[in-house]
């Protein structure tokens, strides 16, 4: 009877195992992986695909603990040039030399993917680039935080768009877009009309998408040196505001909110930052 009790024990013991082990990324244990790749725009870095992701937005794996949660996020937690920050109008300097951010998007074949922390668009062509100050950085994918990251004077937009790019030296430079509760905004209406409601779920869009419809028309910015907003937080980031936001209706914003009711990473330091606007 002792022994059965044994048996009986170390049984349950091993099915909290298999429960843990999956509870973090509602996966079934058998497609565990360990990819957990360090490079800025590489699978798993900004929001990207992860097999086995460690870390949430809440919790004992949420933003306060990123830091702790592997050896890989220590920039996390000890960072000093991290994403995103509150964009204070008094903090923002006009620059002499800085020009407004060119964008090449066009017709682009794109798929959709559920990665358990966003809703990711995948963009299969390398013809999506953009220039800042003479450099070129080609578009990888774009995803969305609700609500939004980046604070312009201490206030949070409903959502928010990161357009994640690669320059040929390996750099990366993230294009992010305020989404204020507004008209119904129909160039994103192929892509809501697919959300992947499970993770790892990937939906290949019909025909292709005008990427450079997504945009505002103005393409004033505000710039500054950061970090990627998930873990492993990568720093040396070329990040691009957009002053203009983009408007979604409160039904459009509801539908990412019903599969992400909060994937946003608090604001962090600016420090000695500074935030340069086009001149
Ligand atoms: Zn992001």
């Amino acid at each position: 009877m002792k022994k059965n009790w044994r048996v009986c024990l170390s049984s349950m013991f091993a099915i909290f195992l298999v429960v843990s082990a999956t509870g973090c990324n509602a996966q079934p244990a058998t497609s565990k992986s360990t990819i957990t790749s360090s490079s800025p725009t590489g699978s798993a870095a900004h929001a990207v695909v992860q097999k086995n992701p460690h870390w949430s937005y809440e919790g004992e794996e949420g933003p306060e603990h990123w830091g702790e949660l592997e050896k890989d996020f220590a920039a996390c937690g000890n960072g000093h040039e991290q994403s995103p920050v509150n964009i204070e109008h008094t903090r923002m300097e006009a620059s002499q030399t800085q020009q407004p951010i060119q964008v090449h998007y066009t017709n682009t074949k794109v798929s959709i993917l559920n990665n358990g922390h966003t809703i990711q668009i995948n963009a299969a062509s390398p013809g999506n680039t953009i220039v800042l100050d003479g450099t070129k950085f080609t578009l990888k994918q774009f995803h969305f935080h609700h609500p939004s990251e980046h604070q312009i004077d201490g206030k949070n937009a409903d959502m928010e768009l990161h357009f994640v790019h690669q320059g040929d030296n390996g750099s990366t430079a993230v294009l992010g877009v305020l989404i204020q509760g507004g008209k119904e905004n129909k160039a994103f209406s192929r892509i809501w009309s697919k959300l992947p409601k499970d993770v790892s779920q990937e939906e290949a869009l019909e025909g292709e998408l005008n990427l450079a419809t997504l945009l505002p028309k103005d393409l004033h910015s505000i710039r500054y040196n950061g970090s990627l907003t998930t873990p492993p937080c990568t720093e040396h980031v070329n990040w691009t505001v957009l002053e203009q936001p983009i408007e979604m209706s409160a039904d459009q914003i509801s539908q990412f909110a019903t599969l992400f009711p909060d994937n946003h990473r608090p604001v962090q330091q600016l420090g000695a930052r500074e935030l340069t606007a086009d001149k």
